[in-house]
């Protein structure tokens, strides 16, 4: 009967600072040669990350930040690490026998779908019957192997969109933007150092007792969710370390019928290719937790934490201030507000990687990633920075309301008109938040006024390309010479309002 240690098989790729490419078991993560992840595919990389921090979390987890800093100076051996994934071990078998990693407890009698379905990107199963998977055809992946599996199964759990009826999202939701610290660009940071800065301490209240199913789901039988009792797991029923092993999906694959042959994803060979699983909706239904590594708003009504998922435009500058410091709308992860208080040498050094995946509805449209700044200023309590950026970010999105409202009244209106705006205005705003953290306060003011000006500069050039750049309407309306003249006017409005604000702040007088 197959059967593979997730903790003994060597099945990570990752690659060595010389450039060579081999598969390591996770404890072997340790090794100062290993520069990074070696996966093929962005969103395997993303999870695989999640995977080595959850389990570096769960089993590893330093109490307070003396100890945190301890490894971070002293290093962590292999040793140390197998000796303490062992306490995961029945959690991390992975084949036909029970438990087994990420599956349902139980043997399912639900319907069997072709291994694609784990697969975000592939068409679902309504989309196959209906015959409408126009962008990612159904053969496009066939048969998987184990490594590639384990990795899809913990990919499609962690992120799970809504999947039609009872299909459980994840413990975040559908989509949620992870968002990890990361070392300075470019420099020689081995791959521990870049998973161990996303390690939080844990108090020894909320210390693991038992490597049971309040930490890995699949452990015991499920806790389903089927109507009319909708039953879901809250934080206090389980231990805090289940964010990173949430199972809202009920998945059994089929280990009677592997076949030989190549990977569909990786292109390796394989006597053990997996093509079909069976899935059961009704999977555990998760309510109020707050995942370490995922920034947060909160719900005005009901106080509920929702996870920020990805959006159409992307990750963009609007959303940075809350990725790197809670912000009225915001709460940035927990990871991002530990490393603030971690005495690190140059904090300015690290940068934060934020990456997720954009549903729509059931479909992925596409997967996000990219990178942030982070400014330790933001942190001062005596400093203004962080109201002065919001002010600045307020602006942009006031300008952009006008610019759009302008560009209805002449009925030039376009959704691309968003997306273009953040990135076209993007370069601007971060060589302004870089003079802002250098710059002395009273002369922080004369940076926001030039913020203002060169959003007025981009929208009315946008305006006047929609309104007047076409050749075949020589006569130029009235209408359009008026929306002008209100955008215009509008601006100023918006431009004293902020002034006021700004020059009535204390230290600007
Ligand atoms: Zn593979």
């Amino acid at each position: 009967m197959f059967s593979l240690s997730i903790l003994d098989e060597k099945w990570i790729p990752v690659i060595y600072f010389d450039g060579c490419i081999s598969k390591i078991k996770p404890s072997q993560l340790v090794d100062e040669t290993i520069s990074d992840l070696a996966y093929f595919r962005p969103d395997f990389r993303g999870a695989a990350y999640q995977f080595l921090i959850g389990l570096l979390q769960t089993t590893f987890s330093p109490g307070d930040n003396d100890e945190w800093l301890s490894y971070w100076y002293g290093g962590i051996s292999q040793s140390q690490l197998d000796e303490a994934f062992k306490q995961a071990k029945p959690a991390m078998q992975f084949g036909k026998k029970k438990p087994a990693f990420m599956q349902d407890f139980t043997p399912l009698n639900g319907n069997k779908v072709p291994i694609s379905g784990l697969l975000v990107e592939a068409p679902g199963e309504n989309t196959l019957k209906k015959n409408t998977d126009h962008f990612i055809k159904r053969d496009f992946v066939k048969a998987i192997c184990p490594h590639c599996a384990v990795m899809a199964l913990f990919s499609l759990q962690t992120n799970a969109p809504s999947g039609g009826q009872g299909h459980r999202v994840s413990l975040r939701g559908g989509g949620p933007i992870t968002t990890l610290m990361m070392p300075e660009l470019n420099t020689l940071t081995p791959l521990w150092k870049k998973l161990w800065l996303n390690v939080i301490p844990i108090d020894d209240d909320k210390k693991i007792q038992n490597y049971d199913e309040t930490v890995f789901p699949w452990l015991n039988k499920t806790i389903t969710s089927e109507p009319p009792k909708n039953l879901s797991v809250f934080p206090e029923q389980a231990n805090c370390c289940q964010a990173f092993w949430g199972m809202p999906r009920r998945i059994e694959l089929d280990f009677d019928n592997m076949t030989q042959g190549s990977c569909d994803l990786c292109g390796e060979n394989s006597s053990k290719l997996i093509s079909h699983y069976k899935t059961k909706n009704y999977g555990i239904q998760y309510q109020n937790w707050r995942h370490p590594l995922s920034p947060y708003r909160y719900d005005s009504r009901t106080g509920t934490p929702i996870a920020i998922k990805g959006q159409p435009e992307g990750l963009i500058y609007r959303d940075w201030l809350g990725m790197v410091k809670t912000n009225n709308e915001i709460q940035s992860a927990q990871v991002v507000a530990i490393h603030y208080y971690r005495t690190l040498k140059s904090l300015e050094n690290y940068h934060l990687w934020c990456f997720g995946y954009d549903f729509d509805n059931m479909k992925a449209r596409s997967w996000y990633e990219r990178t942030f700044p982070i400014y330790p200023l933001l942190t001062d309590a005596d400093s203004d920075i962080k109201e002065l950026i919001e002010l600045a970010i307020e602006f942009s999105k006031n300008a952009l309301l006008l610019l759009r409202k302008a560009l209805i009244s002449i009925n030039k209106q376009s959704s691309s008109v968003d997306i273009a705006y953040w990135k076209e205005t993007e370069i601007p705003f971060y060589q302004l938040l870089k003079q802002l953290t250098k710059d002395k306060p009273n002369s922080r003011i004369h940076l926001l006024l030039k913020w203002m000006n060169i959003l007025l500069k981009y929208i009315t050039q946008v305006y006047d390309k929609a309104a007047f750049s076409d050749p075949d309407q020589q006569i130029i309306s009235s209408q359009k010479i008026n929306a002008r003249e209100k955008l215009l006017n509008d601006f100023n409005k918006l431009r004293n309002i902020k002034k006021l604000k700004i020059i009535n702040r204390p230290d600007c007088i």
